[in-house]
């Protein structure tokens, strides 16, 4: 399949891609994330990420069982800046050059989300990681993920799950579940496939930012996609 060439990327993780045995966040995984993401640096992309919070808090969970909804989404919320601030750790282990930017500021703990400043890291060949979504309860990571990509006109939206695509049913429970290589956006929404959340989909549909899904756990996978070589399914017009 030929791809186009992305040259400006949003990486978007959600908090389970760092989660190991026993760990919220594992050392070890985490630095095999980094690694990732610095290969396909050194390849000259230039690269935002947007890390979730799901592998220590998730609102929606935390409601039903009795939180208030915004008060569990803002924690939530802090849940994602101390994954961005683990992913931080692991990229600057290897030599990576990167910058935090959260959406609720924390000036003790990193920048706050600055458009025009993330642009200038992002031209002076750092990894800027977004944390704290869009900053409001009731949203997402993804819809943070899809915010960032379009203020910050990435090419594509890269969302790292642990399967190799979007299928028309769960792959893990229909064996004859069949892998899409593109899919519209409606068609996502129509279906409501479980690609990212619907307001994600339709910000990235409204501002035609293709969204690649692919396999992050695969060592080597991102790397792969982004040259048009590893299996991914790409949701466009
Ligand atoms: N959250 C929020 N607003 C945002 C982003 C996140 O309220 O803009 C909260 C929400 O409670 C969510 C939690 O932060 O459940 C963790 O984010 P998410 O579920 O998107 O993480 P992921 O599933 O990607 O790990």
């Amino acid at each position: 399949m030929t791809r186009p060439r992305f040259n400006r990327i949003l990486l978007k993780l959600s908090g389970e891609v760092l989660m190991g045995e026993g760990h919220a966040i594992d050392p070890a995984v985490t630095a095999r994330v980094a690694r990732e993401i610095a290969d396909v640096k050194a390849q000259g992309y230039e690269i935002c990420v947007v890390v979730g919070g799901g592998n220590i808090f998730r609102g929606l969970a935390a409601a039903a069982k009795g939180f208030e909804r915004a008060t569990a989404d803002y924690m939530g919320m802090l849940a994602t800046v101390m994954n961005a601030l683990a992913v931080q750790n692991a990229l600057e282990q290897i030599g990576v050059d990167t910058r935090v930017q959260s959406a609720i500021p924390m000036a003790s703990v990193c920048e706050p989300f600055i458009r025009r400043r993330a642009e200038r890291h992002l031209e002076k060949g750092r990894v800027v990681i977004f944390a704290a979504g869009v900053g409001s309860p009731f949203f997402t990571t993804d819809s943070g993920a899809a915010l960032r990509a379009a203020e910050l006109k990435c090419d594509a939206l890269f969302k790292g799950t642990s399967v190799d695509g979007v299928y028309d049913a769960d792959p893990k429970k229909v064996a004859t579940a069949k892998r899409f290589n593109t899919i519209s956006y409606d068609r996502v929404l129509a279906d409501n496939l479980k690609v990212m959340d619907a307001s994600a989909v339709a910000l990235c549909r409204d501002n035609n930012i293709p969204i690649v899904v692919f396999n992050i756990r695969e060592q080597g996978n991102l790397s792969r996609v982004l040259s048009g070589e590893g299996t991914a399914t790409i949701v466009q017009m």
